[in-house]
């Protein structure tokens, strides 16, 4: 009863085609259900909605376009889900939300990749970290991330502690627990979907977003959770889900939600 929510088609064509590849890699994968997340900068009815002109100078894709292909694949099928991977920029949740509205989702993954104009998990902007002081860094991600949690735009959380994702970390001396404790709280308050995101082991940071320690206070506050791979080609699709899984048994979660336009199921976690 696994499915994979968090996955990203942008490699190839928004097509039927391409979709049935992911999906052939998630069914002989054992998934019963396979969503698309594509990131929302990439269509120009969102690319305008970042700090920086970075997206709307790169991307020109026509949302319509991806969800046209998804149901394309629903009409053949295939147990699709349409998705979105929306960045949260707080001077942006106007428009933010105008562009959610404007189509009809399956669910809504909100992320912080920015903060202020930089794309702190992006390689061409990765030399800053060496210019930056890391606690303040990671205080700024979590503020954002509350923001996000705040603002009700979205269904999911995506990868909650990004911010290790180049292996930069608080000295030992600073102990980050209250803080991940405070925002594993306000998403419980405002019932939020954590994702069990798998792509972090593949990244300088080595490890599954979040980390165990926060995984357990999800356990402890019982939020809903699903797991991902954040697939950017079919083959990662479904990627490491028997490690995150453990994961997840470790932390006492037993449950994982599944969604169907905006709508929540809850499934067992099975072994
Ligand atoms: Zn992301
Ligand atoms: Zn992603």
């Amino acid at each position: 009863m696994l499915h994979d929510y968090h996955v990203h088609l942008e490699s190839g064509p928004y097509t039927a085609q391409w979709i049935r590849q992911y999906y052939d890699t998630a069914m002989e994968r054992g998934l019963s259900e396979l969503g698309f997340s594509e990131h929302a900068y990439r269509f120009s009815q969102a690319s305008s909605l970042l700090e920086t002109s970075w997206a709307d100078a790169a991307f020109h894709y026509d949302v319509h376009e991806y969800v046209h292909a998804v149901e394309q694949a629903r009409q053949q099928g295939m147990a699709v889900k349409t998705g979105i991977e929306m960045d949260y920029i707080p001077s942006r949740e106007a428009g933010i939300r105008a562009f959610l509205e404007s189509v009809h989702w399956d669910y809504i993954i909100g992320s912080v990749h920015w903060i202020g104009d930089w794309g702190f998990d992006l390689p061409r902007f990765a030399h800053e970290w060496k210019e930056r002081d890391v606690v303040d860094v990671y205080y700024s991600y979590y503020e954002i991330l509350q923001m996000a949690i705040r603002s009700q735009l979205f269904d999911i959380i995506g990868h909650f502690d990004l911010i290790k994702v180049f292996g930069y970390r608080p000295p030992r001396n600073v102990i980050m627990t209250a803080v991940y404790e405070s925002t594993i709280r306000l998403m419980k308050d405002y019932d939020m979907v954590l994702e069990i995101n798998t792509a972090g082991l593949y990244k300088p940071a080595g490890q599954i977003y979040p980390a165990p320690e926060i995984l357990q206070m999800a356990g402890k506050y019982r939020l809903p959770v699903i797991i991902t791979s954040d697939a950017h080609c079919p083959e990662h699709v479904g990627r490491d889900f028997p490690l995150a899984q453990r994961m997840a048994r470790e932390a006492d979660i037993t449950t994982l939600v599944r969604f169907e336009k905006r709508k929540r199921q809850y499934v067992p976690l099975l072994a």
